[in-house]
């Protein structure tokens, strides 16, 4: 396998313009894809502004964040990602994007260069069988801030090759992230577990249990969670949150899993959360 120098990130929204931060932080060049221009652009700004904030508070120099920032190049097109050594896929969480990003990249990529997905409930085994290189396909399922946390989920796919999780593995530890391993099935591990608590939460809110202040309230103070439910679920973002429950849905087939009406409701009205400016919270004056 050869040494992992240049990365590919697909996608500069709220995860992609994270990983390509980190990555760019860590001293590795980055080339950061996405449909247009001014996405793309937007992404670059988002991470100039999160590096600003460290050079503030004196955690790095200028000169550091602009070295940073010479790092990470931009296109539009999937093809200039043949110069790169491992592509790390964070587009919209929809199959079809996904599905003719993967036929692209696996036609594009050199014979063993690493393709990961850092989907959030789609199937990596799924996935890898769109390509021709399912044992060099893996799961990298970075937290959301990314450049703050620690944590990122690996998931091996049915045909993940020992040499890829290792490759992955090792790679995650260079970034100074903490890989823990887990298998594919729907959610994987972490958003098994959050997003049916996520979804009782809103249910709560459904049936008049309790004000959206109250139940994040509580279960911040009684949980010791850092953040509410639904202030979380507006900063995954609504639409990801129901398309994630979806998955659990169908690909557990428990009834546990039905997706809140009211979930349904605020994607319809296109309430998507933080990143719409409208959630359960309302954001459009911060
Ligand atoms: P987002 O909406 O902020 O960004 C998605 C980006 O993908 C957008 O900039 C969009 O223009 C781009 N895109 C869409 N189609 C594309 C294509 N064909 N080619 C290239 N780029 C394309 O979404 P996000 O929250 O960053 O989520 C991205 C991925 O990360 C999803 O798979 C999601 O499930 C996963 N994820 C999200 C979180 C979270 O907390 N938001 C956490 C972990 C993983």
């Amino acid at each position: 396998m050869t040494e992992i120098k240049t990365i590919g990130v697909i996608g500069a929204g709220q995860m992609g313009n994270g990983i390509a931060h980190v990555f760019a932080q860590a001293g590795y060049a980055v080339l950061m894809q996405d449909i247009s221009e001014a996405f793309a652009a937007k992404g670059v700004a988002t991470i100039d502004k999160n590096l600003q904030r460290g050079v503030d508070k004196g955690n790095m120099t200028a000169e550091e964040k602009a070295a940073v920032l010479g790092r990470i190049r931009t296109t539009t097109k999937l093809e200039d990602l043949a110069a790169c050594d491992i592509v790390i896929e964070a587009a919209t969480e929809k199959w079809e994007v996904k599905k003719q990003i993967f036929e692209t990249l696996d036609k594009v990529c050199r014979p063993g260069v690493i393709l990961a997905s850092n989907t959030s409930s789609i199937s990596i085994t799924k996935l890898a069988a769109i390509t021709k290189r399912p044992e060099a396909f893996i799961g990298m399922h970075f937290m959301n801030p990314v450049p703050v946390m620690q944590l990122i989920e690996v998931i091996r796919g049915l045909a993940t090759g020992d040499a890829t999780f290792e490759a992955v593995m090792d790679l995650s530890k260079k970034l100074g992230k903490t890989p823990i391993p887990c298998n594919d099935f729907p959610g994987f591990v972490s958003n098994r577990v959050l997003l049916p608590m996520i979804n009782e939460a809103i249910y709560a809110l459904y049936e008049g249990v309790a004000s959206v202040e109250s139940i994040d309230g509580i279960m911040k103070l009684g949980m010791n969670h850092p953040m509410g439910p639904l202030t979380l679920a507006d900063f995954i973002g609504l639409d990801t949150c129901l398309f994630i429950l979806n998955v659990l849905h169908e690909g557990l087939g428990d009834p546990k899993y039905r997706p809140c009406p009211l979930l349904i409701k605020y994607v319809d009205a296109g309430w998507l959360g933080k990143k719409s400016g409208r959630g359960f919270y309302d954001y459009s004056k911060a």
